[in-house]
């Protein structure tokens, strides 16, 4: 529990929390009660009922997802939760010097133009700059999924948290584990590793760098997504849709009969195939040597293949939207 600094209201908080939203007036504050301004949101485009009419639309065009899905499928849980995200501009500039593979050719084949009979690699030294603007997009709490964790947030469109617009749709705003001074720190590092990335497409060995990292404007942005469940048959399957894009995060969703019956006998026959070159291989029939050890491999490979389809087909489907 903690007391709002500003409208004296007791909220909950968890453990870990330490920039906390308060649940009645919706200011931004740290434990200390110190107001935090640079506080954004994404504002919801896509209600309840648009976002599972969304979802259902999408998985409907999956491959393999049943026919009747759009009237089959009841939702029994749908809850809105805003995730904090700490958004950083960092300007970076580095000079490095390195070692580049480099090689020279010898002895082009007269008869394959671009073919040589002798490569010699070696190093080289290299020296560069790079100069970047990183956006640094850092979820402030641990327990969230990797998908949601990394789903697009179209920070263009942010605008000051609003309350009251969280509360028309019974929003959880989520309070933040992570302070701003350790959003900016965290952000430096993944800039710099950035940085290191360019480098080494450049360079293969680092021998000095010179960096200078500018964590510059940093702010707090809640995203508001979707987390549903719906029921098919007798299963419960789960989904993320983003409430300001309608984009659908991850979704499991139901394979029709049809489709499972399908993978399952071509994964059974492929099995069969496979067991049977497998057997011609090893000569079990005592037919002779028909297949030698490349029946074997095939045969072995369709066997797993036919299995993998068999399982997949069996499995309910788990599926992200393509960015
Ligand atoms: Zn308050």
């Amino acid at each position: 529990m903690a007391k709002c600094a500003f409208c004296d209201a007791n909220f909950e908080t968890g453990p870990g929390d330490v920039l906390l939203v308060c649940s009645y007036c919706g200011t931004a504050q740290t434990t200390d009660g110190v107001k935090f301004k640079d506080h954004y949101m994404i504002r919801v485009h896509f209600d309840q009922h648009e976002a599972q009419t969304t979802l259902v639309d999408w998985i409907s065009k999956q491959l393999g997802a049943p026919e009747d899905l759009n009237v089959g499928a009841k939702f029994v849980k749908y809850e809105q939760v805003w995730y904090p995200f700490w958004i950083s501009r960092v300007d970076a500039h580095t000079e490095y010097q390195g070692m580049g593979r480099d090689a020279n050719f010898h002895n082009e084949w007269p008869q394959r133009r671009g073919a040589y009979k002798r490569i010699d690699f070696y190093w080289k030294p290299e020296s560069g700059a790079f100069t970047r603007r990183h956006e640094i997009n850092i979820a402030g709490v641990k327990d969230i999924d990797a998908d949601v964790r990394s789903h697009p947030i179209p920070t263009r469109a942010k605008e000051y948290f609003s309350h009251a617009h969280a509360e028309e749709f019974d929003g959880k705003v989520l309070h933040s584990n992570m302070t701003e001074d350790q959003a900016k720190k965290l952000a430096h590092q993944i800039a710099h590793d950035r940085q290191t990335n360019l480098v080494l497409q450049e360079v293969s060995k680092i021998e000095s760098r010179n960096d200078k990292i500018d964590v510059g404007e940093t702010f707090l942005i809640h995203v508001p997504v979707w987390e549903l469940m719906y029921r098919y048959g007798n299963k419960k399957y789960k989904a993320s849709v983003s409430a300001p894009t309608g984009y659908v995060i991850e979704s499991q969703y139901p394979r029709s009969m049809t489709f499972r019956a399908g993978g399952i006998g071509v994964g059974l026959i492929m099995l069969l195939i496979g067991a049977g070159l497998i057997m011609l291989a090893l000569d079990v029939l005592g037919l002779g040597p028909i297949l030698a050890g490349g029946g074997l491999v095939s045969g072995g490979l369709l066997a797993i293949i036919g299995l993998v389809l068999m399982y997949k087909a069996a499995s309910s489907k788990e599926a992200k939207e393509r960015v």
